[in-house]
């Protein structure tokens, strides 16, 4: 079925009216007709079952007939912190990451993110790129898309998290599941609450590396081959999620 996200509090109680941007998409683009349902998610974890009332070239609503909790999020919460990456590698990092479950983007500037990548300039993209993956894939909380920030300003914060990871093919680097492993025997049962820290096309120096690990992230490796930056993040959200399914 379609879903659609509508910020919480911009509709009424028993009535949905669609804004005009998905007015287009309903009735000319998915050619839907009164009648038809669909899915409405407001960014809280509710999700609206709806029914189409009218669906005219100015207006399109329909009432609701059921309000229950969404099922899609993962149980683990995990923040990508991803460094710039050029043309649209950045925008699939977050698409490929909504889908998978990441629950926090932040945009990173570290010493390799080569010029043409830097800036805020498509951060509306950016959101509107985790709101189509959100819509798509099920998720019923919209991922928060943080500003961007110097690498050395996310080390220094490791306290916010339980299991602060740095995405390394140094020789340093242990294996994912090790430090999985390590972290389940010491913590037994307990999610934990985790950061996921990837380079740009480039990687990260050794001097990032250093300065990250002395302030307590634990440098890790994703097996023998190297990944595309865009890919990494979303390869060991996917490898964490499935780890900590079993608890
Ligand atoms: N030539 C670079 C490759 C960078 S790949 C280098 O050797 O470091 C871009 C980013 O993806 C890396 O900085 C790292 O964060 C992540 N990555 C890719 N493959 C990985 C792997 N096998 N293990 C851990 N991180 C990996």
């Amino acid at each position: 079925m379609h879903r659609f996200y509508l910020a919480s509090g911009t509709f009424a109680e028993k009535l949905v009216v669609f804004p005009e941007t998905l007015v287009h998409q309903i009735r000319n683009v998915l050619r839907m007709r009164p009648g038809e349902e669909v899915i409405v998610f407001d960014g809280t974890g509710r999700e609206y079952l709806i029914t189409l009332q009218e669906v005219s070239r100015q207006v399109v609503e329909g009432e609701i007939t059921k309000v229950y909790q969404g099922r899609g999020e993962p149980s683990l919460g995990i923040s990508l912190f991803q460094a710039l990456l050029k043309r649209d590698n950045f925008e699939w990092a977050l698409q490929k990451g909504t889908e998978v479950g990441i629950a926090n983007f932040t945009p990173i500037l570290t010493a390799r993110v080569i010029a043409e990548s830097r800036g805020e300039s498509k951060r509306e993209r950016w959101q509107r790129t985790i709101i189509e993956a959100a819509e798509q894939s099920g998720r019923c909380l919209i991922p928060h898309l943080n500003p961007v920030k110097v690498l050395e300003a996310v080390t220094a914060d490791r306290s916010s998290f339980d299991l602060p990871l740095f995405l390394h093919t140094g020789v340093s680097s242990r294996p994912l599941r090790e430090a999985l492993e390590r972290w389940g025997s010491e913590h037994p049962g307990v999610m934990p609450h985790t950061a996921l820290m990837v380079g740009p096309e480039g990687g990260f120096t050794e001097e990032e590396a250093h300065l990250a690990s002395a302030q307590g992230w634990i440098e890790v490796s994703l097996g023998n081959t190297i990944l595309r930056a865009e890919t990494a993040g979303t390869v060991a959200a996917a490898n964490l999620i499935y780890h900590f399914s079993r608890y």
